[in-house]
């Protein structure tokens, strides 16, 4: 088969060398080994990540290095560096301490992108916490599900988001300490009786500070990621993660010690956490936080006002670049920038070709989900690149492609992408569902839950998802999660949620709604249900379109056939149908 093939140009100017392994590097788990030395760890052979992003730089001739450009939604910029970060998150370790948090706790944020959220996670890994960030753009009812799934004992916020949790709080009395940090708030509004205000506690707060002694399988971080049945489930990472992360920092986003990097996902999500904290931190690389949304202008504007040279983004963002015009990105100097990449989504090759003569390279797909913790399937900054494919294995990654029966098929063979299991940043564990985790693994391999085929030379090419979860702007959503929020409207009686593929979010939650008696469709109904779920879930989440039906297909034993549901929607063959409940 012919590819096309795109070489990364080469511009003027010293370039750095790729950090790639030597050719034939081993593909075999030693070469974690080897990264392991270049790592600090702590005395007595204990790792932590906090220490390994912040502290070790900070002990070292980065001190005063630039860790973190904040820029805030107003136009506010602040700086931090590695010894600031210390510093603060040393402080709020202490405030743990001082309200008894003990190691293996855990502590979640719901939080804009401030610096607080920074602070507060290296704080809170420092004394061993497991921390667990929530996508701020929630509503109530997906913040008290991971809340009370988790156990959380403490809960880190600031006003505007206390406010819209708040009817839920009650009805998670594990929650010990709600502190609410005042960044921006501008409607600060005195704090609720018996919260705590991040700065008073901070205020006091002493700074010396003896880090927790966390080996490498202790749990540190915490993500939900969402299933077809079920509530979402929360994927556990070690501190061993931070091997891997560190690496592909190095490897695949070709991080080098001048680089300004800039992430642009949400902590919320695992590639905000991974690669918005922990990869450009451990490689001791300046990067951009910056806390506004989606805006083509203001984010040209961030790649020229900070010098960004290595940008990581997802191809919904490229999308809309494209949408906004080939013209906007011509009033800005984008030409500090020397690598970027995407992730979440499949990066169509149409997206590769509009950036090449707007950015003068290729953006580089690279391939990982929740539970690899980093990235495994990419295209190196000094690979060929084939528009469309996510690219090949990392060095010490073996990944297969297998039949239904979960044996290897050869190259050209579409079947499930299943990883050997052993690396570094691998999940752990589901929080408290070891079943389901041991459900992912099947005959030696992990299965990825994603369809792929390899081709004859080693480039992996995404296919579409083995289960009905929903992938909306690079965000996976549960249609079991979608559909419970639903049944809980007065009206509803069944809710059957499906992708709706789309051209700029690949997908949208599409919700078929059968109503209770005494309801009568109509556009004000559809109206209220769609303010309703925006208000409990998020906008993002939320049913982008309701249509209401009689009553909903079903199988025998009563399951929701989503599957003859998005059929009916694509005009696709319904497939087998002899499960289906006749009405
Ligand atoms: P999450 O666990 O939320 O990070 O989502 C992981 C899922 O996003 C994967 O299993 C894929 O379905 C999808 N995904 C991530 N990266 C890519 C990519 N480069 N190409 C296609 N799909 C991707």
């Amino acid at each position: 088969m012919d590819y096309q093939v795109i070489r990364k140009p080469k511009t003027e100017g010293p370039q750095p060398e790729p950090q790639l392994p030597a050719p034939g590097a081993s593909c075999d788990g030693s070469i974690w080994q080897a990264l392991q030395e270049e790592l600090s760890w702590l005395p007595g052979g204990f790792l932590n990540k906090a220490h390994e992003c912040i502290d070790r730089h900070a002990l070292g001739p980065l001190a005063g290095k630039t860790a973190l450009i904040w820029e805030g939604k107003n136009g506010e910029i602040e700086t931090y560096s590695f010894a600031d970060l210390k510093r603060e998150s040393d402080k709020f370790a202490n405030v743990l301490l001082s309200l008894g948090v003990e190691k293996g706790d855990r502590l979640f944020m719901f939080m804009e992108r401030v610096p607080e959220l920074y602070i507060a996670f290296f704080g809170a890994l420092k004394v061993g916490a497991v921390v667990g960030p929530l996508f701020s753009a929630f509503g109530p009812d997906p913040v008290r599900d991971r809340l009370a799934d988790s156990g959380a004992r403490i809960l880190l916020t600031q006003p505007a988001l206390r406010r819209r949790i708040a009817e839920v709080l009650p009805d998670l009395p594990r929650i010990q300490h709600v502190i609410v940090a005042n960044k921006g708030s501008r409607d600060a509004e005195p704090l609720l009786a018996g919260d705590l205000s991040y700065e008073d506690l901070m205020s006091t707060a002493p700074v010396e500070l003896e880090i927790a002694k966390t080996n490498m399988f202790d749990h540190s971080v915490m993500h939900y990621t969402s299933g077809t049945t079920g509530k979402p489930k929360g994927a556990v990472h070690c501190h061993q993660a931070i091997i891997q992360q560190y690496a592909t920092g190095k490897w695949v986003l070709d991080l080098h010690e001048d680089d300004v990097y800039w992430c642009t996902a949400d902590p919320g999500w695992v590639t905000g956490t991974s690669y918005g904290i922990l990869a450009p931190w451990s490689n001791g690389v300046t990067q951009v936080v910056y806390e506004g949304g989606f805006k083509a202008s203001a984010w040209y504007e961030v790649i020229e006002r900070h010098k960004v040279t290595v940008w990581y983004t997802a191809p919904t963002a490229i999308r809309m670049l494209m949408k906004a015009g080939a013209e906007v990105p011509k009033h800005y100097d984008l030409s500090s920038l020397r690598h970027i990449l995407s992730v979440g989504e499949p990066l169509n090759p149409e997206a590769i070709m509009w950036g090449l003569p707007v950015f003068k390279q290729p953006i580089h797909d690279s391939w990982w989900q929740t539970e690899t913790g980093a990235i495994l399937i990419s295209n190196y900054a000094s690979m060929d690149i084939r528009p469309g494919s996510m690219g090949k294995p990392i060095p010490g990654i073996q990944a297969g492609i297998l039949d239904d029966h979960y044996n290897p098929l050869p190259a050209g063979r579409d079947g499930h992408l299943a990883i050997r299991p052993g690396w570094p940043s691998m999940f752990r564990t589901y929080w408290s569902d070891p079943e389901k985790y041991n459900s992912r693994f099947r005959k030696g391999w992990y299965i990825t839950g994603d369809r792929a085929y390899c081709d004859e030379d080693g480039y992996f090419w995404f296919l579409g998802r083995t289960d009905d979860v929903i992938n909306t702007t690079g965000h996976l959503v549960s249609p079991f999660e979608v559909e419970s929020m639903l049944l809980e409207h007065p009206a509803v009686a069944e809710a059957g949620v499906i992708g709706k593929p789309d051209p700029l979010a690949m997908e949208v939650v599409k919700a078929f709604v059968a109503l209770k008696d005494g309801y009568e469709p109509s556009d004000q109904l559809r109206r209220e249900i769609t303010g309703f779920a925006r208000k409990k879930m998020a906008a993002l989440v939320a049913p982008r379109e309701i249509e209401f039906l009689p009553s909903l297909p079903k199988t025998r034993s009563g399951k929701i056939m989503r599957r003859l549901l998005k059929a009916r929607e694509l005009g696709l063959p319904e497939g087998d149908t002899s499960t289906l409940e006749e009405d």
